[in-house]
């Protein structure tokens, strides 16, 4: 018989959203409920014309360009096939069979995915009160500690972890335990980013974003990190050569151009983000506070939840599921169009 590796025989792939029907909304994926700036998707056009060439492998403007725009150096970024390849290669690169990865009860699932595909042991946390308890991270770091993963906000939970909270993990940490910063929702969160980003200096923290949630570039897979210098250089051995396609690129230097767009998006979706959460806290649902472009609801039962969830499909919406972060009493939804969240709206409403 041939047989795969032991680490990948053991494990289960990554579980997308069940997308079902496709006549419905999707509102399972954190997609953006708005198209890409229009100036990216000229660019994206222009650069398909050269199609016959590889990109740059560098990816040198779109560093520049995150660099002038965001508090970090050139230097020390890596950009990705989304922020997923980049989680998946430094995972893979700085632990393996033996090793423990620290994550927290309802950290980012891919993140326990590409643990497995390193043959470490993931380990999570407790989230008291559906958010980051950063004792509770350090409490979980053992000998065999080799990465601690933290999202902020996080997802699915949409909470935040406090930037003075984020320093002081770091600092309690053992200085050969890498801290990784998922920030893929970073730019919904009003806090000051610099302190995280300084944190890169020092040697033993990365930081990640993507253009994928508030840029609403996901189909172009483009994610980007800033990393320590040795660090970098071992997870750019296991990187696929030429992995963000010029068009990518291309777009997103140009939507890293127009942060108005961005920002504008930004905040038509944080209104109806917010609209829907004191529509939903007020017919009874319990909804934790979110940084992000999406909600979770909390049902009073997982019946409950799965009810709800039969009656949104039957009128056309599909959420997010989340029986595999232990939480089968929640959906989660995206931000969507107005008249998707009115009609999430009426049709919660007469669940409750
Ligand atoms: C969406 C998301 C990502 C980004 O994935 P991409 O590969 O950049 O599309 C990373 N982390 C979290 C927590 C996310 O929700």
């Amino acid at each position: 018989m041939i047989r795969a590796v032991p680490a990948v025989a053991a494990m289960t792939g990554y579980a997308l959203a069940d997308l079902g029907d496709s006549k419905a909304i999707s509102l399972a994926q954190n997609e953006s409920a708005f198209p890409p700036s229009p100036k990216a998707l000229a660019a994206g056009q222009k650069a398909l014309a050269d199609s016959a060439l590889y990109p740059d492998p560098d990816w040198h403007e779109l560093r520049a360009i995150l660099a002038e725009t965001y508090p970090v150096n050139a230097e020390t970024i890596l950009c990705g096939a989304g922020s997923m390849e980049l989680i998946g290669c430094l995972i893979r690169a700085f632990a393996g069979p033996g090793d423990a990865v620290a994550g927290t009860q309802y950290g980012y699932l891919f993140a326990a995915t590409a643990t497995q595909q390193s043959g470490a042991a993931y380990v999570k946390a407790p989230e008291p009160d559906l958010s980051v308890c950063i004792d509770a991270v350090l409490k979980s770091v053992t000998e065999a500690t080799r990465i601690v993963f933290v999202c902020n906000p996080g997802n699915p939970t949409g909470t935040r972890i406090p930037n003075d909270e984020l320093l002081r993990l770091r600092a309690s940490l053992p200085e050969n335990v890498l801290l990784v910063i998922d920030q893929a929702y970073g730019e919904f969160d009003d806090q000051n980013h610099a302190p995280v980003f300084d944190l890169v200096h020092a040697g033993d923290t990365v930081v990640t974003r993507s253009l994928s949630k508030a840029y609403g570039l996901a189909g172009a897979r483009v994610g980007w990190g800033a990393f320590p210098a040795a660090i970098g250089a071992e997870v750019r051995k296991l990187l696929n050569p030429n992995n963000v396609s010029a068009a990518s690129q291309a777009m997103a230097c140009a939507a890293l151009r127009d942060q108005g767009y961005m920002r504008d998006v930004v905040a038509q979706t944080a209104a109806r983000r917010d609209g829907l959460r004191d529509r939903l806290r007020a017919a009874g649902f319990d909804v934790p506070p979110s940084a992000t472009n999406f909600l979770l609801i909390r049902f009073a039962s997982e019946a409950k939840a799965k009810a709800a969830d039969a009656e949104l499909r039957a009128g056309g919406l599909m959420l997010r599921g989340m029986g595999g972060y232990g939480l089968p009493d929640c959906l989660r939804a995206s931000v969507g169009s107005e008249e998707a969240m009115s009609r999430l709206g009426d049709i919660l409403e007469k669940t409750a």
